[in-house]
């Protein structure tokens, strides 16, 4: 048996028994007690497996109300490290940006499986995927992606650069210069950097240029909480600047998936010539899983930035009429012919872009439909149900914009109502509604500042909501 090198003690009064911590840890050492509730009627977390803990402090890092503490213990042998390995492939990550070179392995990067927080995940596979430059303004909860490219310093190794700019807006306006240049650059932000950035992403939108902006959102509105939340949903959905505009929004659950979106926005936007938006919640930015990472690519080239982005201002050397990227348009009718052609795009993306999860929905009564960290609380929601002899499916959007409406639609087949759970007032309801017409009852269920429901609160929110029995 392994040396103990961790040991955590919870605060089992305190615990509202939402199973973050559980799913948060990477050795299932944690579970809800099954039939013992505390005083408050929860079912409590505790160490089912202690002597798996290694003290990694992920549960500690998920807990909403701080009921973790986690102790770390001289080991006497070095931890098993092996025992994070997964055989998971790596999901199918769409059309990559064609590079000449092969991607290859560089004998000096880590292990392709280790234990990262969400936001370092995408630091490190933004540097992996051969990302030309970095721009963003540290905020809560999210500030891990610079610090960790800080720490990783990738223009020593791939050239990449990575600048800490003065304030969201100029950061969002590095990231259109890059862009309209063809290079691979991103920025992150959360919910009030992001308010700051619409007026770049308007500009981007209109100039058809391909970036990756990402969101790890908080509670609002205003400056609002540091704690988790889905409130940016619209801002995110509708296109949060002036103009009739979208960006491709991928809505992470896991950490595998904020390093798999990185590569999976980057493509897709450089094949639609759009911006791609990450939009993932504090839970998710801030949880650590196990994750496996991409193999290291080259950046591209500038001879294949040229070839490959011909709409791009890399210095014309006298060989081609000259580039202008720009968003501004003063003859109406070529501006009607420009919005048509992003409506054209906007359609293709709709048709073959549109992505989701759906879980049990064969033979559910009841579904659920629900993203992010909400996806993964609400898991839990229904393998309550579901002891309970209640049949509930669940559809997960993957992309919020395009909208998975469709799948909702046949779902929902024979389902007789829909519950909408969101860290929100209830945003991605409306869309859930469109979706199925109005043909059967949708409830929402929401926390709200930054508060983090358990999956007995979604339960309860079902069957008090549709009078289930
Ligand atoms: S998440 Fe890490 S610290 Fe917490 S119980 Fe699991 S192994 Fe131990
Ligand atoms: S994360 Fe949730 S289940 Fe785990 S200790 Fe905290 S309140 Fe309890």
């Amino acid at each position: 048996m392994a040396k103990n090198i961790g040991a955590v003690t919870i605060d089992s009064e305190r615990c509202k028994g939402c199973n973050l911590c559980v799913v948060a840890c990477p050795l299932g050492v944690l579970a809800l007690k099954g039939r013992e509730v505390n005083n408050r009627g929860y079912h409590f977390a505790y160490m089912e497996s202690p002597d798996k803990c290694i003290g990694c402090q992920s549960c500690a890092l998920v807990c909403p109300d701080a009921c973790i503490e986690v102790y770390k213990c001289p080991p006497t042998a070095p931890p098993k490290r092996g025992a994070l390995a997964v055989e998971a492939e790596r999901p199918d990550q769409g059309q990559a940006l064609q590079r000449e070179e092969p991607a290859t392995e560089t004998s000096a990067q880590p292990s392709n499986v280790t234990l990262m927080k969400g936001n370092e995940a995408l630091a490190v596979a933004a540097i992996r995927y051969g990302a030309d430059g970095y721009f963003g303004y540290p905020i809560t909860p999210q500030s891990e992606v610079l610090e960790r490219l800080e720490q990783e310093m990738p223009w020593e190794t791939t050239g990449m650069v990575v600048v800490q700019a003065e304030s969201e807006v100029a950061a969002i306006n590095m990231v259109y210069a890059g862009a309209s240049c063809g290079k691979a650059v991103f920025t992150s932000t959360s919910s009030p950097g992001f308010s700051l950035m619409q007026e770049g992403m308007s500009y981007m939108a209109a100039s058809e240029v391909p970036a990756l902006v990402i969101n790890v959102m908080r509670g609002g509105p205003g400056l609002g909480t540091i704690h988790p939340s889905q409130a940016d949903y619209f801002q995110a959905t509708k296109g949060g600047g002036h103009g009739d505009y979208h960006a491709i929004v991928l809505a992470p659950s896991s950490v595998q998936e904020m390093a798999d979106f990185v590569g999976l926005g980057w493509d897709l936007a450089f094949k639609y010539r759009c911006v791609s938006m990450i939009l993932a919640d504090g839970v998710i930015g801030q949880m650590m899983e196990k994750v496996v990472l991409p193999p290291q690519r080259p950046r591209r080239t500038d001879d294949e930035i040229r070839r490959q982005c011909p709409w791009a201002v890399t210095g014309r050397k006298g060989m081609r009429p000259k580039n202008v990227v720009t968003s501004l348009e003063l003859d109406d009718d070529k501006m009607e012919a420009n919005n048509l052609r992003f409506q054209a795009t906007y359609r293709l993306i709709e048709q073959n872009e549109t992505r989701c999860e759906l879980v049990d929905t064969d033979d559910c009564d009841w579904l659920i439909v629900a993203f992010g960290s909400m996806a993964r609380i609400s898991m839990k929601a229904m393998e309550l149900a579901r002891a309970r002899g209640i049949k509930v499916g669940m559809v997960r959007p993957i992309t919020l914009w395009p909208f998975p409406a469709e799948q909702i639609r046949k779902a929902a087949a024979n389902a007789k109502g829909i519950l909408v759970p969101e860290l929100d007032a209830g945003q991605m309801i409306e869309d859930v509604k469109l979706a199925v017409e109005c043909r059967l009852p949708v409830e929402h269920f929401g926390r709200l500042g930054g508060n983090v429901p358990t999956p007995d609160e979604i339960l309860d929110a079902l069957t008090r909501g549709f009078n289930i029995a």
